[in-house]
C-alpha cells in the first residue's frame, strides 16, 4: 500500500488517491488502473498486482548482471 498526505491511500500504479472504501477492501490501485490490470491479467486481483509487476522485471542481457554487481 502506498500512502500519501494525511494517510490517503494511493494507487501503486499511477499514485492517484484511492477512495477510502476501496482501500479498506485491500485494493491497492485506483479503479481505472484496476480495469487495465484486469484486462491484462483477468485471474489476478487486488493486492497481488504490485508484487507481480515487480516479479516481471527479468534481466535479459548478461551484461546487465555484470553492471549491477560492479562497484
Ligand atoms: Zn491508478
Amino acid at each position: 500500500m502506498v500512502v500519501g498526505k494525511h494517510n490517503q491511500p494511493l494507487c501503486v500504479l499511477c499514485y492517484d488517491p484511492i477512495p477510502k472504501g476501496r482501500a479498506d477492501m485491500n485494493h491497492v490501485t485506483c479503479i481505472p488502473c484496476q480495469e487495465i490490470e484486469d484486462r491484462k491479467n483477468p485471474q489476478v486481483h487486488t493486492v497481488t498486482i504490485g508484487f507481480n509487476k515487480g516479479a516481471y522485471q527479468y534481466v535479459h542481457n548478461p551484461d546487465d548482471l555484470r553492471t549491477v554487481h560492479k562497484k
